[in-house]
């Protein structure tokens, strides 16, 4: 029920309205301005109910918190969901944006945000209409454009630092990277692995993608289905969430677990199986950042493009911190993560 997960949140601020026109309901949830404005991506998607909706907004802005704070950029945390009954399209969409828009206008600059599942850089401009502070719209209408490229890097920082820690070299010639998914994000990462000398491997749902790629940088193509057994240094989850529990684990053959993926843990529990069978993870709001480094470094602090990419390069620093505190302490990369982004936060 709403009133229950309102009730037991430790957020600051859920705004909720109820959009009669379209039937979408649409929740923001500013979970902490204690580093900042808060920051988030607004979500589009369809839910079973309502509840389900908000319970997704309310636990993506907590995990937003602790990635300004673990990137150590100075916002909080916050996200959107338009939880829609079918994905609108053309005028419907414009319309369902430019409302949306004024609901996030009404809570000024202490909320922020971006595109996110099923909302693009090109929705930012519609929502920018009626919002002032709307991240990633297109770069023709003033705007960071696509956080994808500047995620790939901050990944590909990540999977060095990983490297590092676990095979006792940042350097990635000759190493065995499986790509799970060569969207937006995984096919520039694979670019970039390809051009450090791994060897690469790509997988994905889209057989014609996957190939177009290996031909272009001279992967290996895996069919989906026997991604997740095969023997590599690292895996690197960007396509779908979830892709560790307790039935995928126990087959993975990789030394590390690095990629974009959003919640690659289907639950907190299988970070320590990952532990337990001796495979570095890459916390993933951590190895993820580099869109939202990039955009809000860009757009709100005026970064040039060298200092961002110094601060993608950092995002390789934080996850070297990460495992230094993780041995020390004998937890959880994960668990290391979580305390060194809530350090940053007390
Ligand atoms: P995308 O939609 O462009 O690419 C995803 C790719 O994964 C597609 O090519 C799709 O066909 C493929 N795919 C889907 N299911 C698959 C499966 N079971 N096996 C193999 N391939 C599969 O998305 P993206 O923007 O590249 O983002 C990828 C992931 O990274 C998402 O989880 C996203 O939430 C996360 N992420 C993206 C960004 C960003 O800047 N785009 C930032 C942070 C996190």
């Amino acid at each position: 029920m709403l009133e229950d997960l309102i009730r037991a949140w430790d957020g600051e601020e859920v705004a909720v309205h109820f959009d009669h026109p379209s039937g979408t309901w649409m929740f923001i949830c500013i979970h902490s301005t204690r580093r900042g404005p808060a920051g988030g991506g607004t979500r589009m998607k369809t839910y079973p109910t309502p509840a389900d909706g908000l319970a997704d907004a309310m636990r993506l802005s907590g995990a937003m918190t602790l990635k300004m704070a673990a990137t150590d950029i100075p916002f909080g945390g916050a996200k959107a969901v338009l939880a829609v009954p079918a994905l609108p399209e053309d005028d419907e969409r414009r319309r369902l944006l430019l409302r949306y828009g004024e609901l996030a206008a009404s809570l000024g600059g202490n909320f922020q945000t971006g595109p996110d599942v099923n909302t693009t850089i090109y929705d930012m401009d519609v929502i920018g209409e009626r919002h002032a502070h709307v991240f990633c719209r297109s770069e023709a209408n003033g705007g960071s454009g696509d956080p994808g490229p500047f995620t790939a890097r901050g990944v590909f920082h990540g999977i060095r630092a990983s490297a590092a820690h676990a095979l006792g070299s940042p350097d990635l010639a000759g190493r065995v990277v499986l790509v799970q998914g060569v969207g937006d994000v995984g096919a520039r990462l694979a670019e970039q692995l390809a051009a450090a000398g791994a060897r690469v491997l790509v997988s994905d749902i889209d057989a014609e993608r996957a190939r177009t790629l290996a031909d272009r940088i001279g992967a290996e193509v895996v069919a989906p289905e026997d991604a997740l057994g095969l023997e590599c240094d690292v895996y690197a989850p960007c396509a779908l969430g979830g892709t560790l529990n307790a039935e995928t684990i126990p087959s993975l053959r990789c030394r590390i677990v690095a990629g974009c993926a959003n919640n690659q843990l289907a639950g907190a529990e299988d970070a320590d199986r990952l532990a337990v069978a001796g495979i570095l993870y890459a916390p993933d709001y951590v190895i993820n950042a580099g869109g939202v480094v990039h955009a809000w470094g860009v757009e709100a602090l005026g970064w040039d493009l060298a200092t961002v990419e110094t601060r993608l390069a950092g995002i390789g620093d934080s996850l070297a911190e990460i495992y230094t505190r993780a041995d020390a302490a004998g937890i959880t990369t994960e668990a290391a993560a979580e305390q060194l982004a809530r350090s940053r936060l007390s």
